[in-house]
C-alpha cells in the first residue's frame, strides 16, 4: 500500500520504516531539511535500538523515501498519517499547531479520496479539527476530494520502538460512521492486517474514544508511578522498603509488577504532557481531575528529591562540592531528554554552588544541546558541568555518586573501583538499582528511594 508519514520523530519514523518493513511504499515527510539530508545519507536522527538496520534494509528496496516535498508527500499516499509534535502550550493543552499545520497542507494538495490518521497524540475532538482544516483548504480551491479523519494512537515505548510496533499489544482505531468512514475502516484493515494474524489485536471503536485511549493509557502509568514514590516517600520515613513492598502487592494480579518501581521523577515527552493535556480537557468542560492534578503534583516534588537528600546530607550551601551524575535521558535505551529529571537536579545542584561530572552511555548530544538551552545565558553555571566519557571518569572526586537513569550499563560497576574515585563512597541512587544491605556490607553510604530500612 502507498502510506506517507508526516513528521519523522520518533514516531513517524518508527512507523514508517516498521511499515516498509510489512512491503508497503512509504513516504516519510519532514520540514527539518537537515533530518532529511541525514536520513537520505544513511543517517539515522535519534537513538533507538535495531531502528538503523530497518530503515536501512527498505531504504535500498526501495521502499521508503525521505522527503521535504509536501505536494508530493501528498500525492503517494492514500493513508497519510500524521506523526507529528503535539507539545504543550503554555497552559498545558496540547498545541496543535503542526498537527492543524500538515492538515491544511493535505487539504491543500489531495487529490483523490486519502484517509488522514492522526497518529500523534491529541486531545478528544481533535479529528473534528483536522476535518476542518482539511476542508478549508479543500473549500478554497473548490475541491469536493473525499476524505475521512481516523484516530489511531501510537502505544510505542521510546527504546523499545522498533518491537513494540511489530508486537503490539493493541492496536486502536478509531473510524467514524459515515460511508468515508467505512472506506477508511476497510484500509486500515488491510494495512493492518499483518498484525492480526495470530490474533485479533485491533480496537475498533468510534474518533473519540479512540482519541481518549491514548491519553487514559499514559494517565494510568503516570498515576501507578506517583502512586509508588508517594509510598516510597513515606517508606523512608517509617522504616519501610519500598521493593519489598512492590513484590508482595504486585504479586496480585488484579495489581501486577509493571510500573511499580518508585525512582526520581517520571520525564519525557509523554507522560507529563499528556497528563496536563487530559487535565486541561477536563478544565474545558468543567470537570476537575484531581487524581491526576495529584499525579502531577507527586511527579514535579519526586524530580526533587534526590537534590533533597543531597542537601541534607551536605547542607544547602554546596559550593566547592562535586556530584557524578550516572544518566542523564528520561530512561534508558533513548537519547531523548524532553522532562528528564536529570535536568532538574542538574539545575538544584547548580543553583546551590556545586559542579557535575555527568556521563550517559548515548545521550551526551541531546544532553549538550538541553542543558545549553537551561542554562542559556549562565555562563558561570555551564562552567560547571563536565560532560565526562565514561562512568568512571565522572566519578573521580566526586564528593557523592547520583544515579538518574536506569541504564544497564550502570547495573553492576567494580563497587571497588567505585570507592577508590569517589571521594567518599555516598550514592545517591534514584532508581533503587541496588540493595541496601549489600551496599552497606561494601562499605557504602546508599541513599536509595524509599528503602531507609530502620536497623
Ligand atoms: P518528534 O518531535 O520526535 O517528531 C516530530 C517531527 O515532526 C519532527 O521531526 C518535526 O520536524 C516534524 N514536523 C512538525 N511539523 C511538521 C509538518 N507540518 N510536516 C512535516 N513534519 C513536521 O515527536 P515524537 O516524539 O515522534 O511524537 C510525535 C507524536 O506522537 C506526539 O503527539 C507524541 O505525543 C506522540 N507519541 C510519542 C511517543 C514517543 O515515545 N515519543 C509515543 C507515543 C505517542
Amino acid at each position: 500500500m502507498k502510506i506517507t508519514i508526516v513528521g519523522t520523530g520518533y514516531v513517524g519514523l518508527v512507523t514508517g520504516a516498521c511499515l516498509a518493513e510489512l512491503g508497503n511504499d512509504v513516504f516519510c515527510l519532514d520540514l527539518d531539511q537537515r533530518k532529511i539530508d541525514l536520513l537520505n545519507d544513511g543517517g539515522i536522527p535519534i537513538h533507538e535500538p535495531g531502528l538503523g538496520d530497518v530503515v536501512a534494509r527498505n531504504r535500498a528496496a526501495g521502499r521508503m523515501t525521505f522527503s521535504t516535498d509536501v505536494a508530493a508527500s501528498v500525492a503517494h499516499g492514500d493513508i497519510q498519517f500524521i506523526a507529528v509534535g503535539t507539545p504543550p502550550d503554555e497552559d498545558g493543552s496540547a498545541d496543535l499547531q503542526y498537527v492543524l499545520a500538515a492538515a491544511r497542507n493535505i487539504g491543500r494538495h489531495m487529490t483523490g479520496f486519502k484517509v488522514i490518521v492522526d497518529k500523534s497524540t491529541v486531545p478528544v475532538g481533535t479529528a473534528d479539527k483536522v476535518s476542518a482544516a482539511v476542508q478549508g483548504e479543500l473549500s478554497q480551491r473548490a475541491s469536493e476530494a473525499l476524505f475521512s479523519v481516523v484516530s489511531n494512537p501510537e502505544f510505542l515505548k521510546e527504546g523499545a520502538a522498533v518491537e513494540d510496533f511489530m508486537r503490539p499489544d493493541r492496536i486502536v482505531i478509531g473510524c467514524d460512521a459515515t460511508p468515508a468512514g467505512e472506506q477508511a475502516r476497510q484500509l486500515m484493515k488491510k494495512l493492518y492486517a499483518p498484525f492480526n494474524r495470530h490474533h485479533e489485536r485491533t480496537f475498533w471503536m468510534d474518533v473519540r474514544s479512540a482519541e481518549f485511549t491514548k491519553y487514559a493509557a499514559n494517565a494510568m502509568l503516570a498515576t501507578r508511578i506517583s502512586f509508588m514514590n508517594e509510598l516510597a516517600n513515606l517508606a523512608d520515613h517509617v522504616g519501610v522498603d519500598i521493593e519489598a513492598v512492590r513484590q508482595g502487592i504486585g504479586s496480585d494480579p488484579r495489581i501486577g509488577y509493571s510500573f511499580l518501581y518508585a525512582g526520581c521523577g517520571y520525564g519525557g515527552s509523554c507522560f507529563p504532557k499528556d497528563v496536563q493535556a487530559l487535565e486541561r480537557t477536563a478544565r474545558e468542560y468543567g470537570q476537575d481531575l484531581l487524581i491526576l492534578r495529584a499525579v502531577e503534583a507527586v511527579n514535579n516534588h519526586q524530580k526533587h528529591v534526590l537534590g533533597t537528600k543531597i542537601v541534607r546530607r551536605f547542607g544547602e550551601d554546596l559550593s566547592g562540592r562535586r556530584f557524578a551524575i550516572w544518566g542523564l535521558a528520561f530512561k534508558p535505551n533513548t537519547d531523548d531528554m524532553r522532562e528528564a529529571s536529570s535536568r532538574v537536579l542538574i539545575n538544584e545542584l547548580l543553583q546551590r554552588g556545586a559542579s557535575v561530572a555527568v556521563f550517559d552511555p548515548v545521550a551526551m548530544p541531546e544532553a549538550r544541546r538541553a542543558l545549553a538551552l537551561d542554562f542559556a545565558g549562565d555562563a558561570a553555571a555551564v562552567s560547571r558541568i563536565h560532560f565526562c566519557d565514561s562512568p568512571n571518569d565522572a566519578l573521580k572526586d566526586a564528593d557523592a555518586l547520583a544515579i538518574v537513569t536506569e541504564w544497564k550499563a550502570f547495573r553492576s560497576p567494580d563497587f571497588g573501583l567505585l570507592k577508590t574515585l569517589l571521594k567518599a563512597p555516598v550514592i545517591f541512587d534514584g532508581r533503587n538499582l541496588f540493595e541496601p544491605e549489600a551496599m552497606a556490607t561494601a562499605g557504602f553510604e546508599y541513599h536509595g528511594i524509599g528503602r531507609s530500612i530502620l536497623t
